[in-house]
């Protein structure tokens, strides 16, 4: 009998940690989602973002916006916008594209109090200029690259709308390169998906929410909503066929995870999004 308060001891210690692994196991992560202005283009011929006609003779105002998710191991950058000189000298390309834009990204992540230091990764969904200009503002950071993106980003001349001269730093910069689907903090809640087709190496985001559940940044996969259903096909992406399989990819799991869907280029879906610095959680 004496032993009977040990045994008890023993089991109520058993009990408590086995209740408070449970609780722990169902504790979500938390993460935070940001969703940050790095510029504006306004195309006075949006033609050329559909091969099926779909867009002659319109013109469109697309938002330009950088995503900064927070998460307990660290913060990841999801594109780094157009670039800063923009902000003195709104500039014309290509007779179409008016670009602007009215504060930096670093300017921005002050807000919050950040600096590039901070950010642990930084990862762009595909290398055309509207995403990637400002990644060398992040020498310090680890870039994740998709392999055949860089490699296509690196090929003389530039291939279409890209600045290689962004990516300087990645010989002394701490890469990851990756080859398709990347867990970004190994706990299945921030995942690189894979969907070429608008570049060989584009990539969309997948973000796992405690509050706001399941949300897919597409990065140029569709470039306004009306491009989502159906699907418009720019005439400057490298594979139609690859656009198509990665449409339908992100489709089929948009609709089996109920996720919400961030066209990045839509000004509605941008404006839809708690206004810098709120964020989503
Ligand atoms: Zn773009």
């Amino acid at each position: 009998m004496k032993y009977l308060p040990i045994f008890f001891s023993i089991a109520a210690i058993f009990i408590f940690n086995h209740c408070s692994a449970q609780t722990q196991e169902k504790q979500p992560i938390q993460i935070k989602l940001y969703a940050i202005d790095c510029g504006r283009i306004d195309v006075s011929n949006f033609a050329g973002f559909s091969d099926t006609a779909d867009y002659d003779n319109k013109t469109v105002q697309l938002a330009d916006p950088c995503f900064l998710i927070v998460h307990p191991k660290g913060i990841l950058l999801w594109d780094t916008g157009l670039p800063d000189s923009l902000i003195k000298k709104p500039e014309t390309v290509g007779g179409i594209y008016h670009l602007t834009k009215s504060i930096s990204l670093q300017d921005s992540l002050k807000k919050i109090g950040l600096t590039p230091n901070d950010i642990k990764y930084v990862s762009v969904s595909h290398s055309h200029f509207d995403h990637m200009s400002g990644l060398d503002q992040f020498p310090n950071s680890t870039w994740i690259l998709q392999k055949v993106e860089l490699n296509y980003a690196k090929t003389h001349p530039n291939p279409f709308v890209i600045d290689a001269s962004q990516l300087k730093s990645y010989k002394t910069a701490h890469i990851v390169i990756i080859n398709g689907d990347y867990d970004v903090f190994g706990d299945g809640t921030v995942q690189i998906l894979s969907t070429p087709g608008h570049t060989p190496g584009h990539q969309s985001l997948e973000i796992k929410l405690s509050q706001a559940g399941v949300i897919i940044l597409s990065g140029d996969e569709f470039h306004q909503r009306s491009s989502f259903e159906p699907l418009r096909v720019p005439v400057f992406n490298t594979s139609r066929a690859e656009t198509m399989a990665s449409a339908d990819r992100l489709k089929t799991l948009i609709k089996n995870t109920n996720a919400r869907l961030i066209v990045q280029h839509d000004e509605h879906d941008f404006e839809g999004l708690p206004k810098f610095p709120n964020y989503l959680d």
